[in-house]
């Protein structure tokens, strides 16, 4: 009998001639995005997975299956508390991950809230007590995003972590106190330097967050210096955080 090629195989295959299809439905997407007609350009244009770009979306069971891997402690940064992320911040996960956040792909927040979920769940963060912190969009990426994706991802997590009883508390407890530079051109020390002192708990949130199990929620942890600023600014108001769960890791 003749032997099918491997679907790995397959997948490499396909994928080089789609980029270009890719590349410019994606440009569409943005402005989609930008204009809020997201969903409108989804509808129109037929779902394709974010990951392959083939028809099947917003991810395709193949791709489903290779990005919801066993979620995996994080290298250790300063000043950051115990993390835990989905996975690398690279190839596919990170094309999914994009189109949510920078192509306005919002039928994605389903299945990357989920994996958030699973994230937090073998962080050891399902468990009662626990409040999940944000990390808040920057002023210049929500206007840029027309909101913040982050905090929708996080809705569906702690949706999913409910299961029959109520959901875990999500709290918004940190904002930017002052203007910072867009992080992704700038290397470790110019990262901190940047972010040094740029959030804070809001005004009451503090008493919210006493005595409870605080945990941070960020999409993706690269150097530590926006975790490591989120973290201060709790500690700075008496809230030690307890970890940390993010979809992806750099690095
Ligand atoms: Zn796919």
């Amino acid at each position: 009998m003749r032997r099918l090629p491997s679907a790995p195989a397959v997948r490499r295959r396909a994928l080089p001639v789609r980029r270009g299809a890719a590349a410019g439905l994606a440009a569409w997407r943005r402005l989609a995005a930008a204009t809020g007609l997201a969903e409108l350009v989804d509808l129109a244009m037929g779902e394709r997975c974010a990951a392959c770009h083939r028809p099947g979306g917003p991810v395709c069971a193949a791709c489903a299956d290779l990005l919801d891997r066993r979620p995996r402690p994080c290298r250790p940064r300063p000043g950051c508390p115990p993390a835990w992320a989905g996975g690398p911040h690279a190839g596919r996960d990170r094309a999914v991950l994009i189109a949510y956040k920078e192509h306005g792909r919002r039928a994605l927040a389903g299945p990357l809230g989920r994996r958030l979920a699973r994230v937090a769940a073998a962080g050891g963060h399902a468990v009662p007590g626990t409040v999940f912190v944000p990390v808040p969009a920057s002023p210049t990426a929500l206007r840029r995003r027309g909101g913040d994706p982050l905090r929708l991802l996080v809705s569906v997590m702690a949706a999913e972590l409910a299961g029959r009883g109520s959901p875990p508390p999500v709290v918004p407890a940190l904002r930017h106190v002052r203007p910072v530079a867009d992080q992704s051109r700038l290397g470790a020390a110019s990262r901190r330097a940047n972010l040094a002192g740029a959030l804070a708990v809001r005004p009451g949130a503090a008493a919210l967050l006493a005595g409870r199990r605080v945990v941070i929620v960020d999409d993706v942890l690269t150097t530590g210096a926006t975790l490591a600023e989120a973290a201060r600014a709790l500690r700075g108001s008496g809230v030690r955080p307890r970890g940390a769960v993010l979809l992806a890791e750099r690095g």
